[in-house]
């Protein structure tokens, strides 16, 4: 017998498939990974740490998602300053830490 179709969760490339223009895929599944085992051992519940993990993570990955789609004509065309202004305004990316953010 097939468990209810609320049970079933997506993680990784099958929950959020991005383009490559930011290198995330598969960061954002580490992420995932250290989010779902925090959610779990925070929670009892275990319907409640999935609901947690999955509201954490839809923010973020979206938001990985979108940048990632904005950055598909700017990839190899910036060069100088502009390089870096752009690295600086990446930040919120690569200076995310799984391991202590909000669940
Ligand atoms: C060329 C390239 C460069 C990349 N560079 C980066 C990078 O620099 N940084 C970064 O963060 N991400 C990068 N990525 C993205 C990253 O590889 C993916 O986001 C990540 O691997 C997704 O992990 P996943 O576990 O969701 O899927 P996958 O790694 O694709 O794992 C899925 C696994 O399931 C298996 N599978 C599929 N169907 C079945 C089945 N029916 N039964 C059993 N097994 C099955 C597959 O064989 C595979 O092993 C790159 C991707 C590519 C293609």
């Amino acid at each position: 017998m097939r468990p209810p179709a609320s049970r079933y969760r997506r993680f990784d490339d099958a929950a959020h498939p991005m383009l490559p223009f930011m290198a995330q895929g598969s960061a954002m599944a580490i992420e995932d990974a250290a989010v779902l085992a925090r959610s779990i051992g925070a929670f009892d519940d275990l319907e409640l740490a999935l609901s947690r993990y999955q509201a954490v993570r839809r923010e973020r990955t979206a938001r990985v998602i979108l940048q990632s789609r904005a950055q598909t004509n700017l990839y190899q065309r910036l060069t100088g300053d502009k390089k870096r202004q752009r690295a600086a305004s990446t930040e919120w990316v690569y200076g995310f830490d799984a391991t202590s953010c909000a669940i």
